[in-house]
């Protein structure tokens, strides 16, 4: 029987990819350096000099997220596999879940939470709104969850949620502390061990400026007992701990055994991005995060713009987002700066789309563009 082949059509074109200004909440540019240690050559996931690489990217997690845990690893996925990780494996079905929703955030946990069979509990916010310790310990005596959800950096609404104390409220309800850093890490103060914080994730493509794929996460003590003395096995095989913490070298066994394969070519690059962040040094980044934001804020307010985090201390410094001023169309706006400028920011995001436009003041990318 003769068949016929479908046409080649545009994969007879070579590749195309525009320069844009990323000042949108990711990904952000990627310094040089980054891009190179992407272009390498692969070599196997399962080369002892990968397992040398993934030790290094552990090690720099560690750093970044200021904690000793050894069941540190990198997912192979964007900020949502960590997430989702983070939920399959320390809630069983049924289990009571709290979610601290002010922003886009809290709303996918939620869903994820409820998707796995968890009996899902909400404090809700307007976007950007910041919840006292005191309404927090009042929802964890109620609802009794074995996890609390908060993220540090909402990038839908440009909040840094203070985080200080909610760990020991926590601790002393028997609830596991979940953290999204997802568009903070590297640019606010984050210190997983020191504020208590039982499991702390983050993205590659935000302050870290590394290509999108790969999510920092860590798991404490109280989190691994939690994980690893469960019912039921988690409901991802992928995301599954007892099978990644073997591939990461974390479970103390002799061999790594084939689980999936690794990224291995995002792995280079989150691992050149992590070294950076090293040598820069984190209380370097936060101040150079801030010294940029603060530049950008009063220029922003100088041209008569409203910021939508009125509060300076609860500004993320590395989104910063504006009131949309009346009368505007944001949508058009951004259109229009994307056209003329090739500059790409973006709107709000679930319940702040109407109400913010968001900028990135993510720091590698200045370096990069305007050396
Ligand atoms: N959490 C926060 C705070 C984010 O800003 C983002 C990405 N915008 C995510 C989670 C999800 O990350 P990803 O798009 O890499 O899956």
């Amino acid at each position: 029987m003769q068949r016929t082949l479908f046409r080649r059509g545009c994969m007879l074109r070579p590749l195309e990819v525009p320069f844009r200004y990323l000042f949108g909440p990711g990904p952000s540019n990627v310094p040089p350096r980054v891009l190179a240690a992407g272009g390498r050559g692969i070599i196997g996931h399962l080369h002892p000099e990968m397992y040398e690489i993934m030790n290094d990217i552990k090690k720099g997690i560690q750093y970044a997220f200021q904690t000793q845990n050894n069941m540190t690893i990198a997912m192979s996925g964007s900020g949502h596999a960590a997430m989702e990780c983070a939920v399959f494996n320390t809630v069983e079905p049924g289990e009571s879940v709290l979610v601290a929703v002010n922003g886009i955030w809290g709303e996918r946990v939620a869903e994820i939470a409820e998707r796995m069979g968890a009996n899902v509990h909400i404090m809700v916010k307007a976007p950007g709104g910041v919840f006292s310790n005191g309404e927090i310990e009042k929802a964890l005596a109620k609802h009794k969850p074995v996890l609390f959800f908060l993220t540090h950096g909402e990038s839908s609404a440009g909040l840094a949620h203070p985080v200080d104390g909610i760990g020991d409220l926590c601790r002393k309800h028997n609830t596991l502390f979940l953290v999204d850093t997802v568009a903070s890490l590297g640019a606010s103060p984050i210190f997983m061990d020191q504020q208590n914080i039982d499991i702390l994730y983050t993205g590659s493509q935000k302050a870290l400026n590394a290509p999108p794929g790969t999510a920092p996460i860590s798991f404490n003590e109280r989190a691994c007992q939690k994980m690893f003395n469960r019912k039921t096995k988690p409901v991802s095989y992928l995301f599954d701990m007892a099978h990644l913490s073997n591939y990461w070298g974390n479970d103390g066994q002799p061999a790594r055994l084939y689980h999936h394969t690794g990224p291995v070519s995002g792995f280079f690059s989150l691992r050149e991005s992590l070294a950076i962040l090293a040598e820069k040094g984190l209380e370097e980044s936060w101040r150079h995060h801030r010294e940029v934001a603060g530049y950008l804020w009063k220029g922003l307010e100088d041209m008569g713009l409203k910021l939508f985090i009125q509060n300076k201390d609860l500004r993320l410094p590395s989104v910063t987002t504006i009131a949309i001023p009346e009368g505007y169309n944001w949508r058009e706006m951004l259109q229009y700066i994307m056209k003329h400028h090739n500059m790409e920011m973006t709107g709000g995001l679930g319940p702040s789309t109407a109400n913010c436009l968001c900028i990135t003041t993510n720091m590698k990318m200045f370096i990069n563009h305007c050396i």
